[in-house]
């Protein structure tokens, strides 16, 4: 797009943006409380967010790169930057996250049927029904392919028995995509389907996971007996495999990605120094956190640079494919390192659970989340694996 154009919608975004961000939305993303997850049961913390999402969804901006045929803004990369720019400048919040928007959309726009998209890619963009994601299972993580769960063809629809585990917010989502064992007696990756289905269906229950952090954002899920009507298989009957690899390169962006907000945040030197103080030049007291604070600032920028380079290469509405590993790798490291950066410099306060120090508790916690982030959507040592092979093509990897 020429400059002025762009020159000229930024003004526009500006201009909306100025009229329709509620002044309560404009704070930022500050904790888990803040994110609007939409779907049949989501209860808005206020009527700021409320309206946030709808002006928001009016115009295709909760999904800014989707066609608009399917509730997108259908904007082009240089817009979208523009978009998010402008939302960053009035540190606007995310109207609506969702796995819907950072999974199953893509893989719908690629893999899925005209009806399929129409279906539920507009109740994604309006936030109206929220997803999860049933990959996972007891015996089936890194080596996701050695899934169980079984989906028998029964003439008008398919009948799924089994257990997936660590399903996030299982017992909060309206919809799930799910991988089902198809063909028992095909090799392991070309008997996996792909399926979507109800979870107020009949047979479906989840039983909640409490975690170290006190929360439990996860669940193991049973399947038993649940019908499937045939028409809610996506791409062919035993090729789910190529769906799930190329979902989970957008899992793994995303994941990854979530390094670039912390652009968007305070700078860790500023919250270190307001823990431990400055000495008289105005620097960071301890010269061995301040050395490892730049050095983590300055990878910060330098992810951020790279994102936005990998996505600018990327071919128009596609992900950055193998790359994503690379993203995720360094992305999830990078802020498991800035939290214990923050505990570093929080000390012993920093440990406090509850209370009026440390944020109530809240750093704590969300350090103990952070673990979390090198493990899910592939771990560490998966993702190394991944860049051996399929990047640096090193040799018997
Ligand atoms: C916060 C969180 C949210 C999650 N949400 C979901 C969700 O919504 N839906 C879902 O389906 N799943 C979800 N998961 C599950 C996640 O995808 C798995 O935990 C992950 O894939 C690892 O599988 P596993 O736990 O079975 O560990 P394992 O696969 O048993 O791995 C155990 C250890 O062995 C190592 N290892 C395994 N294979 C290799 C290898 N080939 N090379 C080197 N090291 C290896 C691993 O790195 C790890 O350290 C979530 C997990 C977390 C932590």
């Amino acid at each position: 797009m020429p400059v002025d154009a762009l020159g000229a919608f930024r003004e526009e975004v500006r201009g909306w943006l100025e009229a329709n961000c509620p002044p309560e939305m404009r704070t930022g993303n500050r904790g888990e409380d803040d994110i609007c997850w939409g779907g049949r049961n989501w209860r808005f913390q206020s009527e700021a967010q409320r309206l946030w999402l709808e002006r928001m969804a009016a115009r295709g901006w909760t999904v800014p790169l989707w066609p608009k045929e399917y509730g997108g803004g259908g904007l082009s990369r240089d817009e979208e930057k523009v978009l998010r720019e402008e939302m960053r400048r009035i540190n606007a919040r995310s109207p609506l996250e969702s796995f819907g928007i950072w999974m199953l959309g893509p893989a719908l726009l690629q893999f899925g049927s005209e009806a399929q998209k129409r279906e539920h890619l507009p109740k994604i963009a309006r936030g109206e029904i929220r997803w999860c994601q049933g990959y996972s299972e007891p015996n089936a993580g890194s080596d996701l392919a050695s899934l169980q769960t079984r989906a028998e063809d029964c003439g008008d629809h398919y009948l799924v028995n089994g257990q997936k585990v660590w399903t996030s917010y299982a017992d909060k989502a309206d919809w799930i995509f799910c991988l089902v064992r198809t063909d028992p007696a095909a090799p392991k990756h070309k008997g996996i389907s792909f399926l979507l289905f109800d979870m107020a269906s009949p047979g479906v229950s989840t039983k909640p996971i409490l975690l170290i952090s006190g929360k439990s954002p996860f669940c193991e899920t049973f399947f038993d007996d649940v019908k499937v009507p045939k028409e809610n298989l996506v791409g062919e009957l035993n090729r789910g495999w190529d769906i799930a690899k190329y979902l989970l390169t957008h899992e793994r962006e995303m994941i990854g990605g979530g390094a670039r907000g912390l652009l968007g945040t305070r700078a860790l030197g500023e919250i270190a120094a307001q823990m431990i103080g400055t000495d008289a030049d105005g620097r960071l007291a301890d010269p061995f956190l301040r050395a490892d604070i730049a050095r983590a600032e300055i990878d910060t920028w330098a992810f951020a640079l790279t994102l936005e380079r990998m996505k600018d290469e990327a071919k128009a509405g596609q992900g950055v494919g193998a790359k994503s590993a690379m993203l995720k790798y360094f992305g999830t490291e990078l802020n498991k390192r800035r939290y214990e950066l923050m505990m570093t410099a929080g000390g012993s306060d920093a440990l406090e659970w509850e209370g009026e120090r440390s944020n109530g508790g809240s750093l704590a916690r969300e350090w103990l989340r952070t673990k979390g982030n090198s493990i899910e959507g592939g771990t560490s040592e998966v993702m190394l694996g991944i860049i051996a092979k399929n990047i640096l093509e090193l040799p018997g990897s």
